[in-house]
């Protein structure tokens, strides 16, 4: 069974999403990670789904809660 971010997370979880690529790093609250990505996507659909603001590679990032 797939991990999603509704019972990967707590709501005092941050979810950390850094590039790849170039290293910048992201954190969004629990909250704001599952508006962003809705409660049911995998650290899969995650990856596959963002895209850097700072180097622009997609498919790259690495997440961390
Ligand atoms: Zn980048």
């Amino acid at each position: 069974m797939f991990q999603t971010l509704r019972r990967m997370m707590s709501p005092q979880d941050t979810l950390r999403i850094r590039c790849g690529a170039c290293g910048r790093e992201a954190a969004w609250l629990c909250g704001e990670a599952i508006a962003r990505l809705g409660p049911d996507a995998t650290p899969m659909d995650v990856r596959r789904r963002l895209r850097c603001g700072a180097c622009g590679a997609a498919g790259q990032a690495r997440i961390s809660i």
